[in-house]
């Protein structure tokens, strides 16, 4: 089977547990290093076998191959991916059936991640899944003091609207977040807005 690799954890010696999204949900596996094996490394999208162990409940990661994307040797791009990819797993740890949705995700933000910025692509993505999830607020009520916003939007974790006086932080222009909503595209943002996005996102899904 095929997913990407959304937490690393090291155990004994060079042991890992590995955390995998797949199209239906984490698969928690245990992987013994060993010569034989593949590099594998945090973001990576593998394909995979799973070998149910008799001492655990745990299975067993085996016959692992690298699916490699087109700009997965530009180190910029791949840093990126993986300060993405880790948002993940705390987000998603406690779900079950999580359903196809953040795998198909991940699959077009990877194929999308060195056509433009691959901030705008984290970006329009999250906008994607929070809607998703119910969690996009259109309507620019402040979560701080409750009042309509009516100019200057800023955006705090899990881009919740606020005034930008009740934060201090920068405001993002309406027209821009409103086609960010509406078509899931960053056109209308520009790069100073998209960096604080970003910042923004980093907070955690
Ligand atoms: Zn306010």
């Amino acid at each position: 089977m095929e997913g990407y690799i959304i937490n690393l954890n090291k155990v004994k010696d060079e042991d890992l547990i590995v955390y995998i999204l797949t199209k239906r949900n984490i698969h928690t596996l245990y992987r013994f290093y060993g010569a034989r094996h593949g590099t594998i490394n945090m973001g990576f999208k593998i394909d995979y076998e799973i070998e149910p162990s008799a001492k655990s409940t745990i299975g067993r990661l085996k016959d692992v191959i690298h699916i490699g994307f087109p700009w997965i040797n530009n180190n910029q791009l791949l840093q990126l991916w993986q300060n993405f990819l880790q948002l993940f797993y705390p987000h998603l740890k406690d779900s079950e059936d999580i359903g196809d949705f953040y795998y198909d995700l991940l699959e077009s933000a990877a194929y999308e991640w060195n056509k433009q910025n691959p901030k705008r692509v984290a970006i329009e993505s999250y906008v994607k899944l929070l809607e998703h999830e119910g969690r996009l607020h259109k309507e620019f009520e402040c979560f701080l003091c409750s009042q309509k916003i009516e100019a200057s939007v800023s955006l705090i974790r899990a881009y919740l609207p606020v005034h930008e006086e009740c934060t201090h932080t920068l405001s993002i222009n309406i027209q821009g977040l409103l086609e960010l909503y509406n078509n899931k595209s960053t056109l209308f943002l520009n790069d100073i807005e998209v960096e604080r996005l970003w910042r923004v996102l980093l907070e955690g899904l």
